[in-house]
């Protein structure tokens, strides 16, 4: 997800004079920790749906999962192959049945290649990727990669249930709505997520984790529609000085969508970002059990007082690219 910061950096026209695909790593101020609230509350939330055997290592680290919900985007602009981890165009691709756009690593490798996949973006793939290091992590019972695992895994499951992380259009950059990103998964949340309903029940073990992971991308593109219809007809309705106002933020003045503008947009957008956020939590629940499930129910009882050093974080970092390709090849999902 994009901090709120960069909604407003976005909002300017150098951003797109000096913009490629992604935002450019001049266009992220670091220390600030704006527009990451979704993220950390997914995976806050995502402890609450597991069971008695997980809950109580989860629950002594939920402050590690809360705050590592936000590496993933962190390491973006540092971390070579970290940038397409986030995002899938599917509409880049003219067809997007498992016949036109494999849904297993390597078989989408031999028809596309390794480079054009990650221009349109590899997040379903990635999910698969990472769900089974966090089962190997659960199976040498190593804490600290689980834990390391379970934030990542957290962050890029929220990111495929978002809409605009399905589209090349992600910032409504195609349509004049530049900015939009940032009002659907950073200005709506901050502003109105304490008045969303996130009771999700338990968490289930997912027969397939590959296919729970395609739903997801194709669930959020489905929504796609209606989040850049609505913007459009109620940016109509308003006066641009309506549509946005000026807030204080560490310090500095910064444009944002009016608080008027973002209920309106939430009102008719019938609660989606509550809902796509709902599903993300669940979603992480479900993967975090599962994977622990798949590596035969370690006890974790005894792993929770570790206490997390985050010294390999970089060494993590450093893997060549073509390690995704390697573990892909190592195990294959089933079906
Ligand atoms: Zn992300």
């Amino acid at each position: 997800m994009y901090p709120l910061f960069i909604l407003m950096q976005i909002l300017t026209p150098d951003f797109f004079q000096t913009s490629a695909f992604l935002p450019a790593p001049h266009a992220r101020p670091d220390g600030t920790v704006w527009g990451f609230h979704a993220h950390r509350k997914i995976n806050r939330l995502a402890v609450f749906t597991l069971p008695p055997e997980m809950i109580g290592f989860y629950k002594a680290h939920i402050e590690f999962l809360s705050r590592n919900a936000v590496t993933p985007d962190k390491r973006r602009y540092a971390v070579e192959g970290e940038a397409p981890r986030h995002f899938i165009d599917l509409d880049a691709y003219p067809d997007t049945t498992c016949a036109g756009l494999p849904r297993h690593w390597p078989d989408a490798v031999a028809r596309f290649g390794e480079d054009s996949l990650a221009l349109h973006g590899i997040v379903p793939w990635h999910i698969q990727l990472v769900k089974f290091q966090l089962t190997e992590a659960f199976r040498v019972q190593d804490p600290d990669r689980i834990l390391k695992l379970s934030a990542d895994l957290g962050h890029y499951i929220a990111d495929a249930n978002v809409p605009l992380h399905t589209t090349r259009n992600y910032n409504g950059q195609l349509t004049g709505q530049q900015g939009i990103h940032g009002l659907w998964e950073s200005r709506l949340p901050e502003l109105l997520d304490e008045e969303y309903d996130f009771f999700t029940g338990p968490a289930d073990y997912l027969a397939s984790p590959q296919k729970t992971a395609w739903k997801a991308v194709f669930n959020a593109h489905a929504a796609l529609d209606s989040v850049l219809r609505i913007e459009k007809e109620l940016t109509l309705q308003y006066r641009e000085t309506e549509k946005y106002s000026f807030e204080e933020r560490n310090g500095q003045t910064i444009k944002v969508y009016s608080e008027a503008f973002s209920r309106r947009y939430h009102q008719q957008l019938a609660g989606q970002v509550e809902r796509r956020m709902r599903a993300a939590v669940k979603m992480v629940g479900d993967f975090w059990y599962t994977a622990w499930v798949d590596a035969g129910q370690p006890d974790l009882n005894r792993l929770t007082d570790f206490r997390s050093s985050g010294e390999d974080r970089k060494k993590e970092e450093s893997e060549p690219s073509g390690w995704l390709r390697r573990l892909f090849q190592v195990r294959e999902e089933s079906n």
